[in-house]
């Protein structure tokens, strides 16, 4: 599909179309990546970070937040839960954390390996090139870090560089690739100053990046950042992409007709906007990962990303069992094994032009 099709989908409200559309993106789901459902245990074990992302609810200079880090007991203990719902894959995410060692992650992820089958995926921000090959001699499988947006004016302004230092996750998932990870990115949908021709370059780069996971979010407005001024000044332009359910699930669809052998996780911020049926939807138009919370009830609160984020009051077996159940409602099957991508296992790595 062409920029300019893409377009035409996300502005389009003809429902018999979008009908259509939720179709063709289940349809290739089914055929691409089956119709099991793969399940990654998430752990949020530090929510400590050194930038200022202009969206995020974690930024530094986020002085109503009281900060947490877990113990590497603490984590594996979340590890051994993953093992005992039979979840192929882990989730380390932290804030871009600076207070923990590189040894002291690469301890962890030699443990887990060492007691356990599961895939490790990290998702701690932007980190040397040593820390990353040493996490990756150490046994980690894939790394999580979206994009954010494909245009760099944008990016610069919601993701500002540290000082000295300059910023650019697509060159850093090309790089992550080198090293041998299933690289995984995404968007948030609705960023205030976000217009549809930029959604639509942000799939196109997803496709040109062959990636081997696309999480794709709507942006949710906090409180206590900059951007949530921004949120209010940019509605009602008329090339303001709105931060929809709606939006969400267009998004979700045109990534699976252009990324047909991803995994695409029916993501938390979707749960938050639609609790009851968000998920749901997300898996029937295109999605086919769910990803479970682990950490802790008493630190999940201080994970506040954003406000409102569905799960927050739930210990992780509620959230296994309430995953499960949904899954199994849909008449879908819960994921067995590691669950790698169908684009890795087939050879991903060749970018597209
Ligand atoms: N610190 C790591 C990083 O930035 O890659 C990982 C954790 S970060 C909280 C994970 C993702 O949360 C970000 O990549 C961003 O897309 C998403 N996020 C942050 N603030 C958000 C908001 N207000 N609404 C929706 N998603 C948000
Ligand atoms: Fe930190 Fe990640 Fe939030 Fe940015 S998005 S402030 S790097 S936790």
């Amino acid at each position: 599909m062409d920029k300019k099709r893409i377009i035409e989908w996300l502005k389009t409200e003809d429902q018999s179309a979008l009908d259509d559309l939720w179709r063709q993106a289940d349809k290739t789901r089914q055929q691409e990546a089956g119709d099991e459902v793969h399940l990654r245990g998430l752990i949020e074990f530090s929510n400590y970070c050194r930038r200022k992302c202009g969206y995020c609810g974690l930024r530094a200079d986020n002085q109503s937040l009281n900060r947490y880090r877990m113990s590497q007991d603490e984590i594996l203990q979340c590890v051994e839960q993953a093992v005992k719902f039979g979840y192929g894959t882990v989730v380390l995410q932290s804030g871009e954390d600076f207070g923990f060692s590189t040894e002291w992650l690469e301890q962890i992820i030699k443990e887990i390996k060492k007691r356990t089958d599961l895939a490790v995926t990290l998702s701690v921000g932007e980190r040397s090139m040593e820390e990353l090959s040493r996490w990756k001699e150490a046994g980690a499988d894939r790394y999580l870090l979206r994009f954010e947006t494909s245009n760099p004016r944008l990016y610069r302004r919601i993701h500002p560089p540290l000082p000295g230092e300059q910023s650019d996750r697509i060159s850093l998932l090309r790089r992550l690739r080198e090293l041998g990870y299933e690289i995984g990115s995404g968007v948030m949908i609705g960023i205030p100053g976000q217009t549809y021709g930029d959604l639509a370059e942000d799939i196109l780069t997803f496709q040109s990046l062959s990636l081997d996971m696309i999480g794709v979010g709507p942006f949710i407005p906090h409180d206590s950042t900059p951007l949530m001024k921004d949120f209010e000044m940019s509605q009602g332009s008329p090339e303001q992409v709105p931060n929809t359910e709606a939006m969400t699930y267009k998004t979700i669809a045109l990534t699976r007709l252009h990324c047909p052998r991803a995994n695409i996780p029916s993501t938390t911020a979707l749960a938050t906007l639609n609790k009851a049926q968000g998920r749901e939807l997300g898996l029937e138009r295109g999605a086919n990962v769910v990803m479970p919370n682990l950490t802790p009830p008493e630190y999940r609160a201080m994970y506040e990303i954003y406000p409102a984020k569905a799960c927050i009051a739930e210990t992780a077996e509620q959230c296994h069992s309430c995953m499960k159940n949904r899954i199994r409602a849909m008449g879908r099957t819960i994921g067995k094994g590691r669950g790698d991508s169908p684009a890795f296992l087939h050879g991903s790595g060749k970018e597209q032009p």
